[in-house]
């Protein structure tokens, strides 16, 4: 049987992606993909027009969602995949983690105005395609527009990290409460690109150990938000830990990832791959 691509770790303009679910549906398509799960930030709105568009193209659909969390005073990423998308202590806790989102934004837009950037929140609010989830992406977006940076990267270097000018702190869900409710919806939890956070090796190892005593399955080894030093790092972490390993792009724009959709290797051979019994 030929390797199947398998992405589950994607964007739409539900969340902070530019393309509709149906369009990530396709480009993920063209680019070889066999399997493939949407996984937007604290949103599941997009999952019928992506299962509709996953079918039409032969791909194989697996429902998905991202869920922002606060562990250690740190914004972590929890990654759903196979679950419920209608299961309501699911929809109830992500409606509730996606409450606060607009006030954060005016909060980011007041700081950026004491630096001199002005209509930052109209400016985030143009990118916006979901109102319940403007994201720091799409101030991002706005930064780059105006010529502040040249790029998104460098938008949150300068502006949008901690301890930078339009940075404001944000508390998420609990690591249980996106565990639980990710169980509870019949899915399967997954930390999303763990070599992205400042831990340090033993906060990092405390945060895996907890994840696995709360009932969460797997990392993500091979993601576009890992460097590829980091594939090998995160491969052995996931056995030593017993984890299952996924894959994904996360890919939210063309031309602005930092992989292109097509050029993510495979997991590497050692690795248990999170869908390895679902097909
Ligand atoms: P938010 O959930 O609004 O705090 O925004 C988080 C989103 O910002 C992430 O999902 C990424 O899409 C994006 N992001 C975070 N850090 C960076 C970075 N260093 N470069 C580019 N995008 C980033
Ligand atoms: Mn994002
Ligand atoms: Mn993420
Ligand atoms: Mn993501």
């Amino acid at each position: 049987m030929p390797v199947m691509k398998v992405d589950l770790h994607c964007h739409s303009n539900v969340s902070d992606g530019v393309l509709a679910p149906a369009a990530v549906a396709e480009t993920a398509r063209k680019a070889g993909v066999d399997v493939w799960a949407l996984t937007d930030h604290d949103e599941v709105s997009g999952i019928p027009a992506a299962r509709a568009a996953a079918a039409a193209h032969g791909m194989r659909f697996v429902t998905g969602v991202e869920i922002s969390i606060t562990w250690a005073n740190e914004t972590v990423h929890i990654v759903g995949l196979q679950i419920d998308e209608k299961n309501q202590a699911l929809v109830d806790g992500l409606a509730c983690t996606r409450s606060g989102r607009d006030n954060r934004g005016r909060e980011i837009a007041k700081q950026l105005e004491l630096i001199g950037i002005e209509g930052a929140y109209e400016g985030a609010l143009k990118y916006v395609g979901n109102p319940d989830l403007m994201s720091r992406t799409h101030f991002a977006r706005y930064l780059v527009e105006i010529g502040a940076c040249a790029n998104t990267g460098e938008v949150f270097k300068k502006y949008l990290s901690e301890g930078k000018p339009g940075y404001v702190p944000h508390c998420w869900a609990s690591l249980k409460q996106s565990v639980d409710w990710i169980r509870g919806a019949g899915g399967i939890a997954v930390i999303a690109h763990p070599g992205r956070y400042r831990f340090t090796q033993l906060a990092q190892g405390q945060l895996f150990d907890e994840f696995k005593q709360l009932g969460g399955a797997a990392i993500e080894v091979v993601t576009g938000s890992h460097t590829p030093d980091q594939y090998p790092e995160y491969a052995q972490l996931a056995n030593y830990y017993g984890f299952l390993a996924s894959r994904g792009t996360d890919f939210h724009a063309p031309g602005e990832s930092r992989v292109d959709f097509a050029a993510l290797p495979p997991l590497p051979a050692n690795v248990t791959p999170v869908w390895h019994d679902w097909f």
